[in-house]
């Protein structure tokens, strides 16, 4: 009850709060955020929502700098 899933991923519990404009997504102000996809940019953030990827796949591929 008191845990919040991640409004981008639904995979870990929201840490942060964050502003995303991704309207594709339906993301259109405020989310709540996991730790992981608060770093991650939109387009990242677009595929995890649409392809239900775990936003620590980016991290994973992509150990350089994510901007
Ligand atoms: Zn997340």
């Amino acid at each position: 009850m008191n845990k919040r899933k991640c409004d981008v991923c639904y995979k870990h519990n929201a840490k942060v709060k964050d502003y995303r404009f991704v309207e594709s997504c339906g993301l259109q102000g405020k989310v709540l955020s996991c730790k992981w996809c608060f770093n991650l940019n939109d387009v990242a953030v677009y595929q995890i929502v649409n392809k239900g990827l775990n936003p620590k796949e980016f991290y994973n591929k992509n150990k350089e700098v994510i901007k």
